[in-house]
């Protein structure tokens, strides 16, 4: 599938190029660094980092309510916003899997996969689960690794790049110490969740996640897995299921919280936000919020 998807972006990057006129491929202006994310968290990420940088310019590829970028395929508009790009920033750990290991295509066009050479947090079912960035840890490491990549690409602005990825870093180590104080408080360390997003923010603060109505085998839930899932949570006397507003009305989940009594509690998987480049907050703001809620929910 990747292959296949690899060879369709090269396809319609050889018709976007064909279609801008025959001996100039685009190419930025020698002055200006042009960088395109792929997503929210990596936006918000570099958003940081390259904060009052002289003649860089940052584009944010995909709608932030796209959400995750699991089953998403470039568009021809995508790859025409690409071809003038210096940087594409992308998550990585498969995350998108327009991205192979060569840089989309385009020969001068530099790619990087923050994800690489994070620890990936194994699945129930043995799957690799790429919703690194809902670490903590796993964000500052994230952000020095585009603040390294600024650095050695346009070495002109190295300087506010490290002061930028300096002062991010600190408050996200500000955060991490004041959710570490705030998760060892919970009374229970338990949450009971629908889906994976949730596992690295969990594992981080040593709570421990009961997936219910796993889909890991691709497949919609059924009524066996309804069934089960009643079992787990009548068995844990768990009150909640945790889950994220893409899935709030997914049948089999509905379905369980209507035979079981429980709620459904929705976090923010810290893939939307504003874009106007003035949320520089927007992760440590959700990260906030959702550990509100979890104190909420968790008694
Ligand atoms: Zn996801």
């Amino acid at each position: 599938m990747k292959r296949i998807l690899s060879a369709l972006f090269a396809v319609l990057l050889v018709m976007s190029l064909a279609s801008c006129g025959e001996d100039k491929p685009p190419v930025s202006d020698a002055d200006e660094f042009k960088i395109a994310t792929s997503f929210y968290p990596v936006y918000v990420a570099t958003l940081n980092v390259v904060d009052g940088a002289e003649g860089v310019t940052l584009l944010n590829l995909t709608d932030p309510d796209v959400g995750c970028l699991h089953d998403y395929i470039l568009t021809p508009d995508d790859i025409k916003k690409l071809s003038g790009t210096d940087l594409f920033i992308a998550s990585g750990m498969n995350m998108e899997s327009f991205v192979g290991k060569s840089s989309l295509g385009i020969p001068r066009l530099e790619v990087l996969e923050c994800g690489e050479d994070i620890k990936n947090v194994i699945g129930d079912e043995g799957e690799e689960n790429p919703h690194y960035w809902m670490s903590i840890e796993n964000a500052i490491m994230q952000c020095d690794k585009i603040k390294r990549t600024l650095c050695r690409l346009d070495p002109e602005n190295a300087g506010i790049y490290e002061a930028n990825a300096a002062g991010y870093k600190e408050k996200l180590s500000k955060l991490l110490e004041e959710a570490r104080v705030r998760m060892s408080k919970l009374p229970d360390r338990e949450m009971i969740v629908y889906h994976d997003s949730f596992d690295y923010f969990a594992e981080e603060f040593d709570i421990d996640t009961e997936h219910i109505l796993s889909d890991s085998e691709g497949r919609l839930p059924n009524q066996k897995d309804v069934a089960e899932a009643i079992r787990e949570i009548r068995g844990e006397n768990a009150s909640c299921i945790f889950t994220q507003k893409s899935f709030a009305d997914v049948e089999a989940l509905r379905s369980v919280v209507k035979q079981t009594g429980c709620s459904i509690v929705l976090l923010d998987t810290l893939t939307s936000g504003a874009e106007d480049g003035n949320d520089k907050d927007a992760y440590i703001n959700a990260v906030r919020r959702n550990m509100d809620i979890i104190e909420q929910n968790i008694r």
